[in-house]
């Protein structure tokens, strides 16, 4: 049988760093929707659609063949139809309109149903905004990971800085109020906490505070 972990909460977290350390020290498969949903947008930024085209957003979204692999250094890379698109989809320009796409319900019921196959095939620790909620509800643990809005942009910062993607502070500040206020505004499966899930502050943590909090409910210590 296997295990679903979920791992929801708003932009900059610490999901995604807190989930692959997660997954590798469970030895389980570790799925960034956030990611299938940026190369989607990435796509549609390179075919020039105008966000506004939802059908052929969706058609895309059905077309698009979007693939997380790990490469020898256990780093996860994104794939779009073949193409590296790693670098490229946590560019300004797609993290500005990936809620937009995001919003989509076609879309959505397209990712999800990749989701749960995955889900289906291997255990999983699945990072997102709606994993508790809505893709995988019966998950066997559930968390909902928050921190202040200061915080996560300093983390965004941060995080940008290392991979030298160059950003302006208060745009990445203004991105992710937005994208939050999106996402958690939409009509299909909206960021919200599952009721069942635990909420975890992250604010004054560190990434090994977390991780270990996550780990000791995990394994029931
Ligand atoms: O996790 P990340 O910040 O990369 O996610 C990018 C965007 O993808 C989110 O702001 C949201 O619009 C969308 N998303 C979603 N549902 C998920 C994961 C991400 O709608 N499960």
């Amino acid at each position: 049988m296997f295990v679903s972990v979920a791992i929801d909460g708003p932009a900059g977290a610490g999901k995604s760093t807190v989930a692959k350390i997660v997954a590798d020290r469970l030895g389980y498969l570790y799925v960034d929707t956030g990611a299938m949903y940026r190369a989607l947008t990435w796509k549609v930024l390179q075919e020039g659609l105008p966000f506004t085209e939802e059908e052929e957003i969706v058609r895309l979204a059905h077309d698009t063949d979007i693939e997380l692999k790990y490469d020898d250094r256990q780093q996860l890379r994104v794939f779009c139809d073949g193409r590296d698109v790693t670098r490229e989809i946590r560019q300004h320009q797609v993290s500005q309109n990936v809620s937009q796409v995001a919003r989509i319900p076609g879309v959505r019921r397209r990712m999800v149903e990749l989701q749960r196959q995955l889900a289906r095939t291997r255990s999983v620790v699945m990072d997102g905004r709606d994993i508790g909620s809505y893709v995988l509800p019966d998950a066997r643990h559930k968390f909902f990971l928050t921190a202040s809005l200061d915080e996560r942009v300093r983390r965004r910062c941060q995080q940008l800085d290392e991979q030298n993607i160059p950003f302006d502070p208060e745009a990445i500040k203004k991105e992710i109020k937005e994208r939050d206020e999106m996402d958690r505004s939409r009509a299909v499966a909206p960021l919200v906490k599952a009721p069942d899930a635990r909420l975890i502050d992250t604010t004054c943590q560190t990434i090994d505070q977390v991780v270990e909090e996550i780990i000791t409910v995990i394994r029931g210590e």
